[in-house]
């Protein structure tokens, strides 16, 4: 069927014969099971360390890239775009982490003659600044934390106006930070200025960009996220929210869709704005807003303009799969779904089961000598591992991506009780018996609780362990 442009027939979309996956772990094999499904060849890359993986060998073919250390392997943009060369492949999917939201990888990319499997170089540039991102968001109607007008003026009665303006408590923010780290909370005025210097003199030190910006620090926010799906035609839909809110250090450990006692009304509304926002950035692909919400208020903090770890969540409860999508629109497919036709049904639930001590949370590599995943109804496991697997020591040490869906949550947890009595891995350490308590936590159950309540938690149990 030809598209109509126009007037013009443009010719129809036809899906890639072949796509590299620049990544490695549960996410490789996420996106080799959906290339597969499209009836699109594969290539793997892989690192020295992750010669044995599963997707290396499931693969249609599979290329060495580099030694263990990220830096010569996975972040290797020349041995990357060498290995889309030689297997002939059109497009490359990122996955997450890595160079999946570096706007110079996806550049080159594209340069290179390829095809970047997420949005626009120009699109990663303008939200990877949060500055930028948050007065991109600001203009398109999307609803901000207050703070500072952009960048934080050198002048320190200047800077000391804009807190007072705001109120305390507030938060210092790196315009380049990520993944938790450049933030400095300040409670009263006297600790305000030796903060802004602090801050400043870390975020040129670890991302080489001194912008910093001041926030609202909001006391017991929930993190709240909004899925959304643009393509090249013009439409954008939202897929509905998860509920990210257990986090420790800022790294999320349990996602759950929907998001407990949150009007269906407010998500719409919000979801909407996200949508629109999308159209007028001209963004393409799949992304993620994510929000700070509090006393029934949604403040944005930040995108991500690529797959995320928990999108399975959404995948369970709206029957759509994002990565298909994302390779479908890279391939200039019009969206398969219309906003009016996204249903979602029942309740869903992950657990990111973590190569860790469940205790002191240090990762525990090493070799799996025993896995038994559990099964059966609404339940999906996402995980590239196996008995006699060994879990190296150099990348992220998420292991398995266990989820269940119910007809309600309690349904949904029930399950999740159960799939985490069936677990079975046995050789290193994971965090499997945290999730255990935590299917049995009171605040959990009720549902509803911030993204301080698990550090609060186990603050509180460690107070009642001393002597
Ligand atoms: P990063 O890119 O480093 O993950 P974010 O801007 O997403 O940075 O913030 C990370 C986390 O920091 C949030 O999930 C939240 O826990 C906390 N945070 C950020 N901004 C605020 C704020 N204004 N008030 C309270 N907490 C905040």
């Amino acid at each position: 069927m030809a598209l109509s442009l126009g007037g013009r027939k443009a010719p129809a979309p036809v899906l890639f014969d072949k796509v590299l996956i620049a990544n490695r772990g549960e996410i490789a094999l996420r996106i080799l099971r959906a290339c597969r499904e499209l009836g699109i060849r594969t290539v793997a890359v892989f690192s020295e360390a992750d010669a044995e993986a599963k997707y290396v060998k499931l693969a249609d073919e599979s290329i060495c890239i580099g030694p263990a250390p990220s830096a010569q392997s996975y972040l290797n943009v020349p041995a990357l775009i060498a290995a889309a060369e030689v297997t002939d492949a059109q497009a490359i999917h990122p996955g997450y982490g890595f160079l999946s939201e570096n706007a110079d990888f996806s550049e080159k990319v594209e340069k290179s003659g390829f095809v970047f499997i997420g949005p626009k170089a120009d699109t990663i540039r303008l939200m990877g600044d949060k500055v930028s991102a948050k007065n991109a968001m600001k203009k398109a109607g999307v609803p901000v934390v207050p703070g500072s007008d952009g960048a934080l003026p050198d002048d320190s009665r200047e800077v000391t106006r804009i807190a007072r303006a705001i109120g305390y408590p507030v938060i210092i923010k790196a315009a380049g930070g990520g993944g938790g780290r450049g933030m400095r909370v300040v409670h009263s005025e006297g600790a305000l200025i030796n903060a802004v210097t602090l801050t400043r003199g870390e975020a040129l030190a670890a991302f080489g960009n001194g912008t910093v910006y001041m926030e609202k620090f909001l006391e017991q926010p929930r993190h709240i996220e909004i899925q959304v799906l643009a393509d090249q035609h013009g439409s954008a839909i939202y897929l509905g929210e998860r509920d990210c809110s257990m986090q420790r250090r800022h790294q999320k450990i349990i996602e759950e869709a929907p998001a407990p006692d949150i009007p269906p009304k407010l998500i719409d509304k919000i979801g909407l704005r996200c949508a629109e926002a999308c159209k007028k950035i001209g963004y393409r692909g799949a992304g993620t807003f994510e929000f700070l919400y509090q006393d029934g208020e949604f403040y944005f903090i930040e995108m991500n303009t690529r797959v995320q770890v928990e999108h399975p969540v959404t995948e369970l409860i709206t029957g759509v799969d994002i990565v298909q999508e994302q390779i479908k629109i890279a391939a200039n497919f019009p969206l398969s779904i219309r906003q009016k036709d996204v249903m979602k049904r029942g309740h869903a639930i992950e657990c990111r089961i973590n190569a860790e001590d469940p205790n002191t949370f240090v990762p525990s590599p090493g070799r799996i000598t025993s896995w038994h995943p559990p099964g059966g109804p609404g339940v999906r496991v996402d995980s590239h591992v196996y008995s006699g697997y060994f879990v190296p020591p150099n990348y992220d040490s998420l292991v398995a991506k266990l989820l269940t869906h119910g007809a309600t949550r309690e349904q949904a947890i029930a399950r999740m009780r159960i799939a985490l009595s069936e677990l079975i891995i046995e050789g290193i350490k994971t965090n499997a018996p945290l999730h255990r308590e935590l299917m049995d936590d009171a605040a959990f159950v009720r549902g509803g609780f911030s993204i301080h309540y698990l550090e609060e938690r186990m603050a509180k149990l460690a107070e009642r362990g001393k002597p």
